[in-house]
């Protein structure tokens, strides 16, 4: 059965439409891709399961009808976004920042320090004084002390050097075999979502126009679609 279940999803900002026909189907524990070019809608249908941004047709989490609930309900019911740009409290030390965000279950600031040790060493340091990398990693923190059951990561490697980016992957692949939680994940390098992810779905002009398991995902495919 999905956790989340998106179909023929529109919306709109003001007159302007976003989105024409979005499907997508992740299942518990299984980690989805979803690609396509600038501008494609890729954010907005972000926007529209975090329920920020009202939009029409089925849009279902754990069996619950989300398009009837407000975004804090949403969060609630285990949907955790780590958003594009970051955006954490920037004068909340890192700790701080992580007691911020938590609610009750299995995640608190020691097991987010585990995952990135480089927090641990920071704990004290104020959100704005961290690099763009650690940064990043707090706002996955951030994101995972709300305990999802779908962790989202809008471009999470953006503007990172090599090393931080391995960093935020590997710790995307243990979250993936550790802890059993969704994942739906937005990046540019089609490498690390083949290594990090099980299906994708891409994304052209605000329809969802491909989906399959990565091993799918041909050349083919990604110079259609992609522009590869
Ligand atoms: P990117 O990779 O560039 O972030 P994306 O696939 O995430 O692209 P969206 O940001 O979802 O694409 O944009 C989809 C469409 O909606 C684009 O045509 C964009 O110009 C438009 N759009 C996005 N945000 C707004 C907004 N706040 N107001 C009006 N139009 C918007």
């Amino acid at each position: 059965m999905s956790l989340l279940s998106l179909h023929r999803l529109t919306a709109s900002y003001g007159d302007s439409q976003a989105l024409f026909g979005v499907d997508l189907e992740i299942a518990e524990g299984e980690a989805v891709a979803m690609m396509g070019r600038n501008g494609m809608g890729k954010t907005t249908t972000v926007h529209c399961i975090c329920r920020m941004l009202p939009a029409h047709g089925t849009l279902v989490f754990d069996g619950h009808d989300l398009s009837r609930l407000p975004s804090h309900r949403a969060a609630r019911l285990g949907i955790g976004l780590v958003p594009e740009g970051r955006r954490c409290f920037r004068d909340l030390s890192v700790t701080e920042n992580l007691i911020a965000a938590a609610r009750p279950g299995h995640w608190d600031a020691a097991r987010v320090e585990a995952l990135f040790p480089r927090l641990a060493e920071r704990r004290g340091q104020r959100a704005a004084s961290l690099s763009g990398g650690e940064q990043q990693m707090l706002a996955i923190g951030r994101a995972l002390m709300t305990n999802p059951r779908l962790l989202i990561l809008d471009e999470a490697t953006e503007g990172l050097a090599p090393t931080v980016r391995q960093e935020i992957w590997q710790a995307v692949a243990a979250l993936k075999a550790e802890t059993g939680m969704a994942l739906l994940v937005i990046d540019k390098s089609l490498k690390e979502l083949r290594w990090a992810c099980d299906r994708a779905v891409i994304l052209e002009r605000g329809r969802s126009v491909w989906s399959g398991t990565m091993a799918e995902l041909t050349p083919e495919i990604g110079e259609r679609h992609l522009g590869l």
